[in-house]
């Protein structure tokens, strides 16, 4: 079996050990004789299974208990519209800050429901880097200010936690567990799981209790922060075989040290990529230094000419998922936490024999 390195932006890279895990699992889970997707999601597996999921996550990012952790379905672009039906029952303004493809399809669900306001954008400078705090401008009877602390197609991350004087969302599908949070901050945080976390489909909120009682009345049920949490995210039958291997990553995080030490990894990954693209003049990336990704990595080709080969080549020697997002083109190395280190070294050898063969 060989495995490749994976750099794809979603669905991603998963621990090897899971994948394992899952595998020896999969006929007959912990001697039920089953496999977890032919379970009654009443039964104690699979409860367990969802509850230890939720502690898991609870723990690896000390979420206190003023939050409700919960997942649900439809992904993190569900998420675009639930979030204004469960906060603007009562008022309808939220302000957005606008740093790229992402916040834009967040920003444009949610104008179907809301008095939507820019607090800030950095369209003038072609989504290259994060807005300054001094730069957002939020109304101070907005319910919510929204933000995307990782643009997962430009390659832009907030090296700070924005001050609102509003609850602060945040879509974290791309950078959640990337590094250690502090989700105090945080009115609501959600991510699609597919990154970091898991298989695609599934989305966690961790939702501050006090958010969960301004709801439109025209929620559907299923969609309601509220319901979802007081029935244990299984208002439905919920994807339980995607929650177990939620699950299972988290467990691996926790034995690889939890964020703290995926946070070191990271900066490490990255570091040795951006070093190598900003000391090379073959290679360039457009973000500004203080706003690069941790996790998501473009860069272009000096000649675009070149860029079918580099990935066919790239391709042919296992490095694989390096093509930029089909609106912006160039290449993207998406590093996430279960991309391993030599992964980031091998992928810094192929560019650079590329450069020594073409530069
Ligand atoms: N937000 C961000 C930051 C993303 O990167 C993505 C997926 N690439 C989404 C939202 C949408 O996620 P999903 O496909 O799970 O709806």
């Amino acid at each position: 079996m060989t495995r490749s390195f994976n750099f794809c932006a979603g669905p991603a890279a998963l621990p090897t050990e899971v994948l394992e895990q899952a595998q020896q699992e999969m006929l007959d889970y912990q001697g039920s004789g089953m496999s977890i997707m032919e379970m009654s999601h009443r039964g104690k597996m699979v409860v367990d299974i969802s509850e230890t999921a939720k502690q898991d996550l609870k723990d690896l990012l000390s979420v206190s208990d003023d939050y409700e952790i919960i997942y649900m379905q439809g992904g993190a672009t569900a998420q675009f519209s639930m979030i204004p039906l469960n906060l603007l029952g009562k008022n309808n303004k939220a302000d957005f800050v606008n740093t790229g493809i992402w916040s834009q399809k967040a920003i444009q669900e949610a104008s179907r429901y809301a008095d939507v306001s820019i607090a800030a954008t950095t369209e003038s400078s072609g989504f290259t880097r994060a807005p300054e705090q001094g730069e957002i401008n939020v109304r101070d009877d907005a319910v919510y200010l929204h933000y995307t602390p990782n643009e997962t197609i430009g390659g832009v991350e907030f090296s700070y936690i924005p001050e609102s004087p509003v609850p602060l969302v945040a879509d974290m599908s791309s950078n959640i567990l990337s590094r250690p949070l502090d989700v105090s901050r945080y009115g609501l945080i959600y991510a699609g799981a597919q990154k970091n976390i898991g298989p695609s489909g599934l989305v966690w909120v961790i939702v501050r209790k006090d958010l969960l009682d301004q709801a439109m009345e025209t929620t559907p049920s299923i969609m309601s922060y509220a319901l979802t949490a007081k029935n244990a995210s299984m208002l439905n039958t919920p994807p339980s075989f995607s929650v177990y291997m939620c699950g299972l990553v988290f467990k691996w995080l926790k034995t690889q040290g939890g964020v703290a030490a995926m946070g070191e990894i990271n900066e490490r990954k990255a570091a040795r990529l951006y070093n190598f693209i900003d000391q090379s003049e073959f290679f360039a990336n457009p973000v500004a230094k203080d706003s690069r990704s941790l996790m998501n990595v473009p860069f272009t080709l000096r000649n675009s000419d070149l860029d079918k080969q580099f990935l066919a080549e790239a391709e042919a020697v296992g490095l694989r998922n390096l093509a930029g997002h089909r609106s912006v083109g160039g290449m993207r190395a998406s590093i996430y936490n279960a991309v391993p280190e030599r992964a980031v070294d091998a992928l810094i050898q192929f560019m650079a024999d590329f450069e020594k063969q073409h530069g």
